[in-house]
């Protein structure tokens, strides 16, 4: 059964704890709610951070003393670069956030296609993503800053935040990922898939990837199978296995999928090297799936077989 959106919500109220700026404690919990009707499970997994709860933070994988106390933890590995009065956490402008499965039980860590809708949610709401960050990416990181410097924070001031009501709007107006887009736009071209260009990955999307896997297997392979779009077992033994050094339009699928999964596969040129390789490797092991570097029927069927 699925997780109920009031549980998500008291858990992440509950995870936020006191001290948090209202419109950031509001948006937050609006994410949640926006991300829930489009089935996306989500919960905040922390919010406001007192000083020495930042200090026991920083003193993870480091040797560390603050106000006199030690804080240092050698135990674990460095967590954040952020010393007490440094994260916007500890001014309660911050939230973390992680996808939970669908019966609410299991925490997810895996960033995917799910998770950037998430954090593209947010941004619509008005927070930054740590995901954008150019050095040291903190992908369950969301923040409104006001923009006030720690300096100014740490004087008293406080930011004035404006809560974005405008829920239903966020999937037009949240800008969507330009290499989707671009993936989108040839599979219009190529396949006739007639779907739209938004740069988000959906069913459609997926949909549009499966036609184009079975035309080429149809064209290449002789498959004779029905281009409709759909997943199932005649398409999934119809697959070919790659590795790599394979080349052409089938390849290109292979790393439009992987992309869509949040797994970078360098430039979708249709030639698996060594990058995709790595980012077939990386979700094959964030899948629990064979770690074989080879994309046969258990890969295929793990990137395409989605209701
Ligand atoms: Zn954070």
């Amino acid at each position: 059964m699925t997780v109920a959106l009031r549980t998500l919500l008291d858990r992440s109220l509950k995870k936020m704890g006191k001290g948090m700026n209202p419109v950031v404690k509001a948006s937050a919990l609006e994410m949640v709610e926006c991300a829930y009707t489009e089935r996306i499970t989500v919960q905040i997994s922390a919010g406001h951070r007192s000083l020495e709860e930042q200090a026991a933070l920083y003193g993870q994988g480091r040797v560390y003393s603050y106000n006199g106390k030690n804080y240092s933890n050698l135990a674990k590995h460095i967590v954040t670069n952020a010393k007490p009065g440094q994260s916007y956490h500890n001014y309660g402008l911050a939230i973390d956030f992680f996808i939970v499965s669908d019966d609410g039980k299991m925490a997810i860590w895996t960033v995917d296609s799910k998770w950037q809708r998430v954090a593209a949610i947010g941004k619509g709401l008005g927070f930054k993503w740590g995901g954008d960050w150019s050095s040291f990416k903190d992908y369950p990181h969301l923040e409104m800053t006001g923009g006030l410097s720690f300096t100014q924070l740490q004087a008293g001031k406080e930011p004035h935040l404006t809560f974005k009501l405008e829920k239903m709007e966020v999937p037009k107006t949240g800008k969507g990922d330009g290499h989707i887009i671009s993936i989108q736009k040839t599979l219009n071209s190529r396949y006739i898939t007639n779907i739209e260009a938004d740069g988000f990955y959906g069913p459609k999307t997926r949909s549009a990837l499966i036609k184009g896997l079975q035309t080429e297997l149809n064209k290449q392979y002789n498959k004779k199978l029905i281009v409709d779009g759909k997943w199932g077992p005649k398409t999934k033994t119809a697959t070919v296995t790659l590795k790599k050094g394979a080349a052409g339009n089938i390849t290109w699928i292979l790393q439009a999928a992987l992309y869509m999964e949040g797994f970078n596969p360098g430039s979708l040129d249709g030639e698996f090297g060594g990058k995709t390789e790595a980012a077939l490797f990386q979700y094959q092991k964030a899948s629990k799936i064979s770690s074989d570097k080879l994309a046969g029927q258990e890969t295929w069927n793990e990137l395409l077989d989605r209701v």
